[in-house]
């Protein structure tokens, strides 16, 4: 494995966290295909199961497949380390749920994807994790107003599913950490080859890895990368969950031994975030990715940045021409000059603000109905971050099951359509928009 501290992005995402397996040398990422592990003496499965050594035990808690892309993710994003899930929902729950109980509470941006809206919004509040949304989440004020005594993390996506809203996430970092909790940034949409949330202060960054980590629509995946930046130890009253012994382990602290420098953190970094998650969530509810799909993932990482370049690339030139065109009300991609947004994109997206925006047509649902049937290249389909370009109708169908207040927080409108713009020729594409428009009656 080559030492990546000093390597480049593109070196990386093909290298890091991986060496030639051993055994027959496979150079390609080997699928352990395996459920359990043979442990040479029992005294060594001993030492595994009371955490005094490091080892593969069960492939729910862990599998070196899977151990590989979550080393080369957390390069990528530059934590300390990661942990791989069976899916972006299930990768925010489980960060959620580590760092948060009942009577506590959440601040979270209000432009989030429709799920995760679901998740914090409905499914957390029934277990007493109250998460109260900031309506314009570019007002940092809002966002140090809504922090209580409960608070225990702020919640933000970096580029927002589907609007494309840019986080403040230095801001945002200077909030959470003058109120003595963590900030966790959900970087789907620019990938950390676009933006690098930790590197501005975020502590905790999560994924939909089915989206263009994995890049071709092939996957169910997310991911956790902790910063180890957060000291839990450091504020008692917001964290009292991170005291005392690590659940299921009988002298094990969770701060001490693997908080920065503890004898159990196999860098000296600090772990006890990852630790208390893959202890609590991946052991105990079992929401983990499976071998094949870390393989999947891995391929795809391989081309990470050639692909992000061409995405955004063509989706500038996309948000460009559809700005100028009669059928369009308004374009919603801060990589345009006309942005609010722009500045914002420009500090934290320096090569563009990925390939996920949305436009409103002159028109409503039953003219983005029309327009999304008559596209020939884009699909209509519920994903974005595939190599092909993508089309949906947010209103009737990905944030069809939030009430009317939260559609209207999150920008979602009738007559609004989510563009995922994928890697084909740009010729292509936008003649193949223009058949959207011609269906409405706007000629080019
Ligand atoms: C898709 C998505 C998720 C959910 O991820 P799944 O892999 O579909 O479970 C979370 N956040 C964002 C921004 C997404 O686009």
């Amino acid at each position: 494995m080559v030492a990546d501290g000093k390597l480049g992005f593109a070196t990386r995402q093909i290298h890091a966290g991986q060496a030639p397996a051993p055994g027959a040398g496979a150079l390609a990422l080997p699928i352990y295909q395996t459920t359990a592990y043979a442990f040479p003496t029992a005294e060594r499965a001993a030492a595994y199961f009371d955490r005094s050594r490091e080892g593969f035990i069960y492939s729910r808690t862990g599998n070196p497949t899977v151990a590989a892309v979550e080393r080369r993710l957390a390069s990528l994003e530059g934590g300390v380390g990661a942990i791989l899930f069976a899916s972006g929902q299930a990768a925010v729950a489980a960060t959620v749920l580590t760092l948060a109980g009942p009577g506590d509470q959440i601040v979270a941006s209000s432009k989030l994807y429709g799920g995760t809206t679901n998740l914090l919004a409905d499914n957390l509040a029934a277990r007493g994790i109250r998460v109260d949304f900031v309506e314009g989440p570019a007002d940092l004020d809002a966002w140090r107003a809504a922090i209580t005594p409960a608070t225990r993390a702020l919640y933000a996506e970096s580029i927002s599913n589907p609007n494309a809203d840019v986080a403040d996430i230095e801001g945002l970092a200077g909030i959470a950490h003058g109120a003595g909790v963590p900030l966790i940034v959900d970087n789907t949409l620019p990938t950390p080859y676009l933006t690098r949330p930790i590197e501005w202060g975020a502590d905790i960054v999560v994924h939909s890895v089915s989206k263009f980590l994995s890049g071709h629509g092939t996957v169910i995946a997310g991911a956790v990368i902790d910063a180890g930046s957060f000291d839990y130890g450091a504020h008692p009253d917001r964290f009292a969950n991170f005291a005392g012994q690590l659940r299921h382990f009988d002298g094990i602290e969770l701060l001490r031994d693997y908080g920065r420098g503890g004898r159990l953190s196999p860098t000296g970094a600090n772990v006890a975030f990852l630790v208390k998650a893959r202890v609590e969530q991946l052991h105990d509810f079992g929401a983990d990715a499976a071998p094949v799909t870390a393989f999947l993932i891995e391929q795809g990482l391989e081309t990470l940045s050639l692909r992000i370049r061409q995405h955004v690339a063509n989706a500038q030139a996309v948000a460009e021409w559809l700005e100028g065109h009669a059928g369009v009300a308004a374009v919603h991609y801060p990589g345009l000059a006309s942005s609010p947004q722009h500045a914002l994109a420009r500090k934290y997206a320096p090569e563009g603000p990925g390939a996920v925006f949305s436009f409103e047509i002159r028109g409503g649902e039953a003219e983005a109905h029309r327009f999304i049937d008559a596209l020939r290249l884009f699909t209509d389909a519920a994903n974005i971050g595939d190599v092909r370009s993508l089309v949906i109708h947010p209103y009737s169908t990905t944030h069809s099951s939030i009430t009317e207040a939260e559609k209207r927080a999150s920008g979602v409108t009738p007559g609004l359509i989510r563009l995922s713009v994928g890697v084909e020729d740009l010729p292509d594409i936008l003649a193949d928009l223009q058949r959207g428009f011609d269906a409405i009656g706007f000629a080019a």
